[in-house]
This record gives C-alpha cells, sequence and structure tokens, in this order.
C-alpha cells in the first residue's frame, strides 16, 4: 500500500529567497544580462535545485525505522530511496538556514563507503533527506542482534573502509557526529556510512530535549549512544549547554574507537552500566578495560589511541588506516593460513 506524500504541498526553496521550486527558472535567461557580481548567487542557487526534491514527485512506501529524531521509509524518487523525515517539534525551531548549509556539504560527497546523498525536501516544519536505499543490514544488526562473530581480519577490513569514509569526510571538512554501528551498513562486505552531519539539524529541532532526556530520565536515553562520547563530550552534558556539544574530527575518532571495540568484542563498552555512572566515568578519563579481550596488543592499542582522553593524542583517520594496513602483514606472518585474502587487504 503506497501512501503518497501531500501533492498540494511544494518544496520550499532552500535558497533562502522563500520562492517554491518553480519561482524564479523563468528569469534564469537574464543570467548573461547580470553584472557579474550577482551571478553567482544564481548560479549557486540553481545547482541547489539539484538536491531540491518536490514532495509530489517524492513516494513513500512503509516505515523501516524510527531513530532518534525521525523515521526513515522506503521510497521511490527515480528508483529506491530512503526518506528520512525528520520531526520537527514546532514551526519556529525550524533551522532554514542550517538546513540549507548543511545539506549542500552532503552534496558534495562522493564515496564508495558512503550512502549516496540525492537531496533534501523540506515542507514546514517538516524537513526530509533522500539518500540510496542501503541493502544488507547494519553493523549494530550483525554485532548485536545477530550475535554473528568478527574475526579479527575481518574486523580489520571493515575497519580500513570506515576509516577511509570517515577520513573522506573529515578532508571535506564534515564532522559525522552519530558514528555508530547502527549508522553503518555492510553491503556484500562493503561498509557504507550513514547519516552524517545531521546531529546538528536535529539537535537544533530538538532544542534542549536531547539532553534533558539524557539528564533527567535514564529511560530517555538511546541504549548505547553514551558510549560513543568522547569525554569532552560527556563533560558539557549539562541542562544548559546542550545546544553546543563540542564535536570534532577528535569526538568521531573517540566513536570509531568504540565500534572497533564492538567488532572485536561483541558488546558495547560499559555494558549494562547506568548513564550516569557512563557519563561520571568517561568525563573523568576512565576507560572500559580491555584485560579480559582476546586481542593482539596493536589491536588494543589502536584502540586505547581513539579513546584518548585529550582529543590531541587521537590519531586522524589517514593515520589509523595506515596503521590498520599494517596490521594484517603482521598476522599473515605469525598466521599464514590466508594469504591471498590477507594481502589483498593490506595493499588495498
Ligand atoms: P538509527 O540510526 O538510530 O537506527 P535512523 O532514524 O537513522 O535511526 O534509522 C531508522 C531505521 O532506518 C534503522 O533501522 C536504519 O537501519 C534504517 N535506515 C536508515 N537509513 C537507511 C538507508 N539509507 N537505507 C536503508 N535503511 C536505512
Ligand atoms: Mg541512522
Amino acid at each position: 500500500a503506497s501512501v503518497k506524500s501531500d501533492t498540494s504541498s511544494r518544496c520550499v526553496s532552500l535558497s533562502g529567497s522563500g520562492s517554491t521550486d518553480s519561482g524564479g527558472r523563468g528569469d534564469s535567461l537574464d543570467l548573461h544580462n547580470k553584472h557579474p557580481d550577482e551571478r553567482w548567487p544564481r548560479q549557486n542557487s540553481l545547482s541547489m535545485k539539484e538536491w531540491d526534491i518536490p514532495y509530489d514527485e517524492l513516494k513513500l512506501f512503509e516505515v523501516i525505522g524510527t531513530g532518534r529524531f525521525g523515521t526513515v521509509y522506503r521510497g521511490s524518487w527515480h528508483g529506491a530511496v530512503a526518506v528520512k523525515v525528520l520531526h520537527v517539534l514546532s514551526d519556529d525551531c525550524v533551522p532554514l538556514d542550517t538546513f540549507k548549509h548543511e545539506v549542500a556539504t552532503f552534496r558534495k560527497t562522493r564515496h564508495e563507503n558512503l550512502v549516496l546523498f540525492m537531496g533534501a525536501c523540506m515542507k514546514p516544519p517538516r524537513l526530509a533527506i533522500v539518500t540510496s536505499l542501503c541493502k544488507g543490514m547494519t553493523l549494530y544488526t550483525h554485532i548485536h542482534l545477530r550475535k554473528d562473530k568478527f574475526t579479527a581480519n575481518k574486523s580489520v577490513i571493515v575497519a580500513q573502509q570506515i576509516s577511509q569514509g570517515m577520513g573522506y569526510l573529515h578532508a571535506r571538512g564534515i564532522i559525522h557526529k552519530d558514528l555508530k554501528t547502527k549508522n553503518i551498513f555492510l553491503e556484500n562486505g562493503k561498509v557504507v556510512i550513514t547519516d552524517f552531519g545531521l546531529f546538528s539539524v536535529t539537535k537544533l529541532c530538538f532544542g534542549n530535549k536531547l539532553v534533558q532526556s539524557v539528564r533527567g530520565d535514564s529511560l530517555g536515553i538511546p541504549a548505547g549512544w553514551l558510549c560513543y562520547l568522547a569525554p569532552e563530550l560527556c563533560r558539557a552534558l549539562t541542562p544548559h549547554a546542550s545546544l553546543h556539544l563540542p564535536f570534532s574530527k577528535a569526538t568521531d575518532v573517540y566513536a570509531f574507537g568504540t565500534v572497533w571495540y564492538e567488532l572485536l568484542c561483541g558488546e558495547y563498552p560499559f555494558k549494562s552500566q547506568p548513564p550516569e555512572a557512563v557519563i561520571w566515568q568517561v568525563g573523568k578519563g576512565v576507560k572500559q578495560s580491555l584485560a579480559n579481550m582476546q586481542a593482539s596488543r596493536d589491536i588494543k592499542d589502536i584502540l586505547m589511541l581513539c579513546w584518548s582522553y585529550r582529543w590531541g593524542e587521537r590519531p586522524d583517520f589517514p593515520h589509523l588506516l595506515s596503521t590498520l594496513q599494517k596490521l594484517p602483514r603482521k598476522r599473515l606472518a605469525r598466521s599464514p593460513s590466508h594469504p591471498v585474502h590477507l594481502s589483498r587487504s593490506a595493499d588495498s
């Protein structure tokens, strides 16, 4: 049963003029009569139309799932897509400029390990992001629901691809802000990272709600979210300082460390500890113990570096990638049982 979105509505142009999506197209022929200084804004607004998807072109089918800030539908727009409709509490909290700015940066992302961003829709007070539909399952489903075991070698291959995608994002100046196993798909062995950079859009829509739920009501805390937060983020989680959490490339690297731990151990760090205890410990620099972890020293070293208390001591993704690429070679020397597979991953 297909539920078509409201056809009477039109997308608001995100070029800032407030016109509808067809408005202004007719006078684009005037471009060459304009003073050179006036051409750039017009060209920018034209290029923005590429990702400004009118609601009436979009079909929404069943709900795939509901996350913290929105509902994801299977949809259709020139083929199968995923449509994330962000729930916004009221009209006046729609951060149009922030949305416009952030979505403009997603449009520039082209990488094998990143979900394909196709466009955005806006019908106040609703915002929607359209991406390619990921096949396969998330790492979260593999690790925590299906309890699939990732060998060290497979973990390394997955981590290398995450580092590649994240290194690309960072080189483009985009901070993910919500790197977690629920946002990493595995499609026939290929990693696809989703939901980059969306956190601040949703954060603006939700205002203080997020942190109130974190501090005030343990049940309001999304399971397995806190363990991705670097110490500087945990310390910033106060009821009054929620809008400016100090996300950075280094907080993404910390989150990657948690993903690396989940891959290797099959569970979250600080498993079954109450949120208050996790916030307090991480904020003070306490790390999940690795004493019971069955892994080589160099694998644990990566974890400890990513989880460094001081952000400046955490490696960046290109560095992580080269460290990870060296691991299989070392393991190969010890265990020559899968030489073809390993040498390929090490050289790629
Ligand atoms: P979360 O990431 O916290 O699970 P989301 O709102 O991002 O919450 O996702 C809700 C559901 O939709 C999840 O089951 C997620 O796997 C799925 N989903 C999100 N994006 C896509 C996509 N591009 N393709 C397929 N499924 C997706
Ligand atoms: Mg997600």
